[in-house]
């Protein structure tokens, strides 16, 4: 067989889109099961439109993904001689010609045609007229009057449309640059695609596409047209559902890897499985379960998912991805052991990495932030003895570990003759400020030693402040 070669080709007229990324993905996916080769191309042929900012957004949200590309980016704005060359080529067949009908005698066209009850189109006119290439001529493809263009789709079955409905439509304008499905076709030729998963929005210009493919006398790409996500309220998903690029998904804690799991799962199957690494993916991605019907966008399936990615990545591949949203909240961590630690005690109890962040925060504390209200309710002078055993004898354990640790409260237990709920409570208030933390084990292990002593001696100078 072959080798597979998909492409992206997105419009730089905006962020990437959470749709455009769920294409992307799909072809990605597949190149890479394959084997194959994942080529970018940047349609930025909407010159009013398209800008630099844009372009960049988009390469960094892939990047952000993890979506690789072997081939790229093209930009199409510089490859405009090799569309007109092609243009010229179906000049020369005799698969497009020379227009020069101004837009009002097109416009009469169209009246005539809803006057008879068709679809209103160009008539052909200047088909036969041998006219030759001149400042104000368009050139148009010559399409069959007759018959049918079907478009095969791996998804969606097949799909007939008439010829007769479809006019000779404009391959190059007047000022010489290409149409839209030109400098598609010819794109997709020259690199080499041969297989197109996009949306079902670009069905319609599906038939046009393959008439040039036809023209042109090439073999047509396998073509998967797949439905687009839909809102809760089942309409096209918008702005009003939330959040549309994926570069929020990324600022509100989301992993790249739960997004792309969430992004596949909307429309492709593996039986029922729902957790999926990326090996996973690339391993298990086909094209027979792509999905027909369109899906929706559900945050609370997003949200479950990104917890279980936090629990199966190691905290070392975590920390990249929490530092910025450390950074966020003015805390500049570092991708090291104590990161790692805190990052351990978090996982069970994050859905999000902004969560995470938040969850972090009093471990990177010179000075604990008491919350007022747990402090006048734990830091109460009966336990100042308690915690001035538990500093000390923290201070002179050999090892610093958690049965050690276990070990020192087991023993202040007895000694004070204090039951576990009496201890627990203040000691997390005294070294997190707050009443809610992970486990006080495993969180005073992550904390460390000199911080957990320290903040002790903070809690103890807090209470002989109230004495
Ligand atoms: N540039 C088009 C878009 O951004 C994609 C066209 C295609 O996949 O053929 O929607």
């Amino acid at each position: 067989m072959d080798t597979i070669i998909t492409r992206f080709p997105p419009s730089p007229t905006g962020f990437l889109h959470i749709g455009g990324a769920r294409t992307a993905l799909f072809n990605w996916l597949f190149a890479r099961k394959t084997k194959g080769k994942f080529v970018l191309r940047i349609e930025d042929t909407d010159q009013a439109r398209s800008t630099d900012e844009s372009t960049a957004a988009i390469l960094e949200s892939l990047e952000w993904l993890g979506i690789d590309w072997d081939e790229g980016p093209y930009f199409q704005t510089r490859r405009y001689e090799i569309y007109k060359e092609y243009i010229e080529k179906l000049v020369a067949s005799g698969h497009a010609y020379y227009c020069t009908c101004t837009p009002e005698e097109v416009d009469e066209m169209r009246e005539q045609a809803k006057a008879q009850g068709k679809k209103p189109m160009y008539n052909g006119r200047c088909r036969e007229r041998g006219i030759s290439k001149g400042e104000n001529s368009v050139v148009r493809l010559c399409t069959p009057d007759s018959g049918v263009t079907v478009v095969e789709d791996i998804v969606k079955g097949s799909t007939a449309f008439q010829n007769a409905e479809i006019d000779d439509f404009i391959i190059q304008r007047s000022d010489g640059s290409p149409m839209y499905n030109l400098a598609v076709v010819v794109d997709d030729l020259t690199m080499g695609i041969n297989t197109i998963i996009r949306g079902d929005d670009h069905l319609i210009n599906t038939p046009k596409q393959i008439l040039i493919y036809q023209a042109l006398g090439a073999a047509l790409p396998v073509f998967g047209h797949v439905p687009m996500v839909l809102g809760a309220d089942k309409s096209r998903l918008s702005k009003r559902h939330g959040a549309m690029s994926v570069g929020e998904y990324k600022n509100m804690g989301y992993l790249p890897d739960a997004v792309i799991n969430y992004l596949v799962r909307l429309s492709w199957s593996h039986g029922d499985q729902e957790f999926f690494t990326r090996e996973d993916l690339i391993e298990k991605f086909d094209l027979e379960h792509l999905g027909r019907s369109a899906s929706m966008f559900d945050m609370d399936k997003l949200n479950a998912l990104n917890a279980k990615h936090i629990q199966a990545q190691s905290p070392r591949e975590l920390a990249p991805h929490l530092i910025p949203h450390l950074k966020e909240l003015g805390i500049d961590a570092g991708d090291d052991e104590f990161t790692h630690g805190i990052i351990e005690t978090l996982q069970p109890r994050s859905k999000t990495l902004k969560e995470m962040a938040q969850g972090a925060g009093f471990y990177y504390l010179d000075k604990v932030e008491l919350d007022e209200k747990a402090a006048k309710k734990f830091l109460t002078p009966e336990i100042k003895g308690m915690l001035e055993a538990a500093a000390l004898a923290i201070q002179a354990l050999d090892a610093y570990t958690q049965e050690n640790l276990e070990n020192v409260f087991k023993k202040i237990m007895e000694d004070l003759d204090l039951k576990f709920g009496k201890i627990a409570q203040p000691l997390r208030v005294a070294v997190t400020g707050t009443t809610v933390s992970p486990g006080i084990f495993e969180m005073l292990l992550a904390l460390g030693r000199e911080k957990t002593v320290d903040r002790i001696h903070q809690a103890m100078d807090y209470i002989k402040g109230l004495e």
